[in-house]
Parts: C-alpha cells; sequence; structure tokens
C-alpha cells in the first residue's frame, strides 16, 4: 500500500467517527504500519476531543465494560476485514504482519 500520509482534515474526521468504514480502514492500516509523523500529528487533536469528551469522573465498572467490548469490537472487525481482504492485496507478509501488530494492540488494550 502506498506510504501516504492522510490529510490534518481527513485525521481530525477520522478521530470523530465522521468516515466511511472503507477511509477508516486504510486509516488504521496506514496507523497499524507505524507512522510517527501521523501519530504525532494526531497527539494534540486526541488531547483536545478527550479535553471536550471526557467525563470528568470515572467511569463506572459498567462503563467500563462498554467501552473495552466497543474496543475490542471494533479491533476485531478491522482484523476481520484484514484476513478478508488478504488474498486481495499485494504484500501478504506485510498484511499478516500487521495483523500480528493489531492482534498485539489488541491484546495490549491500546489501539
Ligand atoms: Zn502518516
Amino acid at each position: 500500500m502506498p506510504n501516504v500520509h492522510p490529510a490534518s482534515e481527513t485525521l481530525t474526521s477520522f478521530l470523530l467517527g465522521a468516515l466511511p468504514w472503507n477511509r477508516t480502514k486504510q486509516i488504521v492500516l496506514h496507523l497499524l504500519s507505524g507512522c510517527d509523523r501521523c501519530r504525532d500529528e494526531m497527539a494534540p487533536m486526541v488531547a483536545s476531543i478527550l479535553d471536550h469528551r471526557w467525563p470528568e469522573r470515572e467511569p463506572s465498572p459498567e462503563e467500563d465494560a462498554a467501552y473495552d467490548a466497543a474496543i475490542s469490537e471494533a479491533c476485531r472487525r478491522v482484523l476481520e476485514t484484514l484476513r478478508r481482504d488478504k488474498k486481495q492485496l499485494p504484500g501478504r507478509q506485510v498484511l499478516e504482519n500487521l495483523t500480528r501488530r493489531g492482534r498485539e494492540a489488541v491484546t495490549l488494550g491500546r489501539l
């Protein structure tokens, strides 16, 4: 896959969950490839979004579990799509590496 950095506006839309699934998938793949430039670019946006959206209080155990389940489900869908697309895309080894890294991210709870 070409190593093209998404535009700032695209990264912002990604963080806000406002992109179509196909574009979201491309950006997840790009970030999983370990692009420091995009991570650095997203860091202040993430801080800003969390400042405005994150509750002041600690989440309840139920909210915490719901959050974990939502993240796990999102990761599962990305990995499922990666597996499904594997045969259609070049660079099978690269994709396998991305899938493995995605699994590690899920295990560590940080995607
Ligand atoms: Zn990038």
